[in-house]
């Protein structure tokens, strides 16, 4: 049950029950001051090309030190988000992955850019813009260097308010990726309208691959997709070599996965890319694109 009460915080407050469990509140309490107790870390998961393997960027993943543990984004995302809690923690994730970025991308000299998650409740807000701004020009990391990622769901929903917004975010030279690509809406009719850079095709569609060939012609077909829609695409969840080649030989851009790099802390990355950047500068491989 702890373990789920982020979750399941919704169903605690609905009428089978008379009032929220013990342990949602204790969580929801600390959660009000993981901030100031310095309990938050992010992970980085390696992003890589699928042409020459090169790493191109990392996500920042976010993870709570609660009494000891790591505790899932699943599990504290949800409460935050209710609590408004979201909007300090990711005005600090924000902060915290385009301070290390810029501190990797000078130490190595590489052009690394850095996948930051946006909840819905930050894109509502008004100074989500100016926050963004604010924190790109405090680390000096150049706006082309940071991508977005929303999800699916809160685009399609709030369409039109949505695209306002990334707009403004695109004008900066931000990237905006549309994360879980692919799951759970039927309608594309969204696609016409919305500023987007990358397509990050959902985990779900990969994990079948190559056993199921009706899966597999469907992420190619998604992949193909973008391309025609001229956006970008990386695929999440690659697990296996044989998902890896797939990608490779579908002509897909990006990979992420933990056949290629699990989340990592930030240390763990820095020297995975110091020794990426020198192995590639041996091979003379030449780095990607800048942007
Ligand atoms: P997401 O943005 O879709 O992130 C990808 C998730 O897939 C991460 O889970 C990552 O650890 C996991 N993953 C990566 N490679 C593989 C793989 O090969 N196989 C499998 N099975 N999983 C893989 P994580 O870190 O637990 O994060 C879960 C979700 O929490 C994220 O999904 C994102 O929606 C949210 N999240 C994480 N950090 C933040 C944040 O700073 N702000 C906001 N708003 N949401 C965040
Ligand atoms: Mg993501
Ligand atoms: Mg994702
Ligand atoms: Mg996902």
């Amino acid at each position: 049950q702890a373990k789920h009460a982020g979750r399941n915080r919704i169903q605690v407050y609905s009428d089978r029950m008379e009032s929220p469990s013990a342990e949602s509140l204790i969580l929801e309490n600390d959660l009000y001051k993981a901030l100031e107790r310095d309990e938050l870390r992010l992970h980085f998961q390696p992003q890589f090309s699928c042409r020459t393997g090169a790493i191109t960027g990392a996500e920042a993943l976010l993870r709570w030190e609660h009494k000891g543990k790591l505790v899932s984004p699943a599990e504290f995302i949800p409460l935050a988000e209710e609590t408004g809690l979201i909007v300090s923690m990711g005005r600090w994730v924000l902060r915290r992955a385009c301070a290390l970025a810029q501190r990797w991308r000078t130490d190595t000299d590489w052009p690394l850019r850095v996948a930051v998650n946006l909840s819905a409740v930050q894109l509502d807000r008004p100074d989500i813009v100016d926050e963004v701004r604010a924190a790109l020009s405090d680390t000096g990391l150049p706006a082309t260097a940071l991508e977005l990622e929303i999800t699916e769901s809160v685009v399609v929903r709030e369409s039109l308010r949505a695209a306002a917004v990334l707009n403004q975010l695109r004008a900066l030279g931000v990237g905006i990726a549309i994360d879980d690509f692919g799951v759970g809406y039927s309608s594309f009719a969204y696609l016409r309208e919305l500023p987007v850079d990358r397509f990050k095709l959902d985990r779900s569609f990969l994990s079948a691959i190559p056993q199921s060939p009706g899966d597999s012609r469907l992420a190619a077909a998604l992949i193909a997709m973008a391309h025609r829609l001229e956006v970008g695409i990386v695929a999440e969840g690659v697990e296996t070599a044989e998902q890896a080649a797939f990608l490779a030989s579908h002509q897909c851009d990006e990979a992420q996965g933990y056949f290629l790099g699990r989340p990592m802390t930030e240390d763990a990355f820095g020297v995975l890319l110091r020794q990426h950047v020198r192995t590639q500068h041996e091979a003379a491989v030449s780095p990607p694109d800048a942007s």
